[in-house]
């Protein structure tokens, strides 16, 4: 039996959104964690996210909800339209019916913002050491305790480690052993832009999702309305590894000429894009050996078609703290009830993500049959088909 030992703090590899996370929901039990983070900084690159109810249940409980929230805009709904004709093919609305089926709000917010109202509070924790410039290069679990080695050689012991290294683990490598990501073939292009840079009659408060021939481009607002999130997705064969690569924009380009005006218009107002290689991998059961775990995309990596990724990494967080304070005296059987409670719902959440990148990137009769499937639904009908979702976790 792996017994936790109150004294020795948790290991957390990589301090995105999951291993802060992480980090808080096991201060708030009380539980210390140090997070050793490769980069020279704790920040998020990238764009927008979007934040289900879902997860504001989870940030509500962990009194984070308020922070996330100030931050954050609230779109009045969600536009699915045609990007060949304009049509709209259905319009989801978010505010106040939204939030009496579910509870909880939707909100759409920037990375960094997200990211440092969690650090913010980490900071404040006196549980929580946060430690940059620190890869995770290996580790050994002793039994009793697990010691990590980092990329200066050296060995630093805690009494369990939490891979929150992100879909290219180096923990994940040695405890599943499933290989690298899979490639979907998608690539995204983001940006992001000051409101006074977006037309005027192009700017919307609403989340819109121009679907197209194997292609999709999502806009939103962002940080209470002054930046607009633009993300550009098209199949390509294009692939290298890894992330944020200036996207060249004659490639892009060339997917999204014969779209509409509102789709190009948007489109020409872009100078800078960074460009994401989509990738995924098949559910698992089993990521939790011994005094070992792993969270968010390091345990099941997902393509962002629902925008639940991060949302996921903090259910997990949680759950897991959660879990390990129920059997503070077996670490090894609070890791197992953790992936027991997370693997069906995480791997709904990685399928279905792919479903939907099928449907919004839908040519022909199939994209008939999506326009017909999902336009011909009640909003009632709308929620009940995300209720799965966004009533968890
Ligand atoms: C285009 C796009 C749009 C998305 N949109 C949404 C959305 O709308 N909503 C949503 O919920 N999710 C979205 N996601 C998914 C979301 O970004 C991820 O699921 C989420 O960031 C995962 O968080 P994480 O902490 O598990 O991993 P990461 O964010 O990848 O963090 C991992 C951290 O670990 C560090 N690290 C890696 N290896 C080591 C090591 N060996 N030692 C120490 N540190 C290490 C990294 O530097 C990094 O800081 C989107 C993703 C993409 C690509």
């Amino acid at each position: 039996m792996a017994k936790t030992n109150g004294a020795a703090p948790f290991l957390i590899s990589g301090g995105g959104i999951g291993g802060l996370a992480a980090a808080y929901a096991l201060a708030r039990r009380g539980i210390a964690g140090r997070v050793f983070e490769q980069s020279s900084e704790f920040r998020e690159v990238g764009a927008g996210i979007q934040l289900g109810p879902n997860v504001f249940r989870v940030l509500e409980t962990l009194g984070l909800k308020e922070q996330v929230l100030a931050d954050a805009h609230r779109p009045p709904a969600q536009e699915m339209r045609d990007a060949l004709t304009g049509k709209l093919i259905t319009r989801i609305p978010l505010g106040e019916e939204f939030f009496n089926r579910f509870g909880q709000p939707y909100g759409v917010t920037h990375r960094a913002d997200i990211h440092g109202a969690i650090l913010k509070a980490c900071q404040g924790s006196n549980l929580i050491t946060l430690e940059n410039s620190r890869r995770v290069d290996g580790y050994e679990d002793r039994g009793d305790s697990v010691t990590i080695t980092l990329d200066n050689g050296e060995r630093v012991a805690g009494q369990g480690l939490i891979g929150c290294d992100g879909m290219w683990s180096n923990i994940r490598e040695r405890l599943v052993g499933d290989g690298k990501p899979r490639v979907s073939g998608h690539i995204a292009y983001r940006a992001v832009l000051k409101r006074e840079e977006v037309p005027k009659d192009l700017w919307t408060p609403d989340v819109t999702l121009w679907a197209g021939p194997r292609t999709h481009f999502v806009h939103y607002p962002l940080r209470r309305g002054e930046l607009y999130n633009l993300v550009a997705v098209f199949h390509s064969d294009h692939y290298e590894e890894g992330w944020n690569a200036e996207g060249a924009k004659d490639v892009m380009w060339q997917h999204f000429k014969m779209q509409v005006p509102q789709v190009t218009r948007l489109l020409e107002r872009i100078e800078t894009w960074r460009m994401w290689v989509l990738c995924d991998r098949e559910p698992i059961k089993e990521w939790s050996q011994g005094r070992v775990t792993l969270l968010g995309d390091a345990a099941h990596p997902m393509l962002q078609y629902l925008a639940q990724g991060a949302n996921m990494a903090i259910e997990d967080a949680a759950v897991l703290a959660d879990k390990v304070a129920a059997k503070p005296d077996d670490l090894a059987a609070a890791f197992r009830d953790y992936q027991q409670e997370r693997y069906l719902r995480t791997a709904r959440t990685q399928i279905m993500a792919r479903v939907y990148g099928e449907f919004y990137h839908a040519r022909g009769v199939t994209a008939e049959l999506r326009d017909m499937a999902v336009g011909g639904r009640t909003v009632e009908q709308s929620y009940d088909g995300i209720a799965w979702l966004y009533g968890g976790p």
